[in-house]
């Protein structure tokens, strides 16, 4: 949000120059950036539920939290997600800053082949600020030439979640944390999120327990309807893959 604001204000200082130099070209040109700029840091700004001026102020805030969960997750493996995956008749999944660290989108790709050869629909959950720059997963998936019309935008996908039958979150954190609906302390409260928790099934594919970004514990963990498989995002997905020779 910052490097779009900055940019922004680059723009607006290139137009200012214009018109000291009577430049209809760099006013122009200026405008444009300023302009888009601006409009970018806004709707990232609208993604995250905060102001600009809490974003320039720095991270998610200074409040102490609870990162401790009360109980433990349920945790799975490659042939048991590859088992759940070929009994189901739908699956989304959810990528996140995990999938750019471990560069998995190859991987995601192979997956989504295997299932779309067992008549499984496949489709792609992209929240606006997954990652750490806007159009970040969007990116990473059209590399590996992921069908665009199988990408779908937080407003069109969440009223899907409640009839899929496994969502697999691929190294994601925050986008798909239901404190953001329910808990009015969290720091992330009020941010449009993933309603994931309600699928009927739910796979996260990560490496720890560890916090994402805004550094808070993620009560979907520990829901009784996820299975964690702790692992990273390439090597997890290359497990099922292989997996699925098995089932
Ligand atoms: P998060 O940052 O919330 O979480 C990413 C998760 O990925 C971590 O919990 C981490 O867990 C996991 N991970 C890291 N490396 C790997 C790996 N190799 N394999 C598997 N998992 C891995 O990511 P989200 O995409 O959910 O959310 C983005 C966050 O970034 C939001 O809070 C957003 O506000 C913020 N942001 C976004 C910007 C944007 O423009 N998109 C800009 C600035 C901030 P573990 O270590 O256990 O594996």
């Amino acid at each position: 949000v910052v490097i779009a604001f900055l940019n922004s204000l680059s723009g607006i200082a290139a137009m200012s120059a214009g018109f000291i130099v009577n430049s209809i070209i760099l006013i122009v040109a200026g405008a444009l950036v300023g302009a888009s700029g601006i409009i970018l840091t806004l709707l990232m700004c609208a993604a995250m539920n905060r102001t600009l001026l809490d974003v320039l102020k720095g991270g998610f805030g200074t409040i102490t939290i609870n990162n401790e969960y009360e109980k433990d997750p349920i945790s799975t493996s490659p042939e048991d997600v590859a088992i759940q995956l070929s009994y189901a008749e739908s699956v989304v999944i959810v990528p996140g800053y995990g999938m750019a660290v471990a560069q998995a989108q190859a991987a995601v790709k192979e997956l989504t082949n295997t299932l779309k050869d067992k008549n499984i629909e496949v489709k792609f959950a992209i929240h606006p600020v997954a990652g750490r720059m806007p159009g970040h997963m969007n990116v990473l998936l059209a590399e590996v030439d992921i069908d665009y019309e199988d990408m779908f935008i937080l407003e069109d996908i969440n009223s899907e979640f409640s009839s899929t039958d496994v969502v697999i979150v691929l190294g994601a954190n925050d986008v798909v944390n239901p404190l953001a609906r329910t808990d009015e302390d969290s720091p992330i409260y009020g941010m449009p999120i993933l309603d994931v928790d309600l699928a009927q099934q739910v796979i996260v594919i990560k490496r720890s327990m560890s916090p994402g970004y805004a550094g808070i514990a993620n009560p979907l963990f520990i829901n009784d309807n996820a299975n964690m498989l702790f692992a990273d995002a390439k090597e997890g997905l290359e497990n099922i893959i292989k997996s699925f020779e098995l089932v």
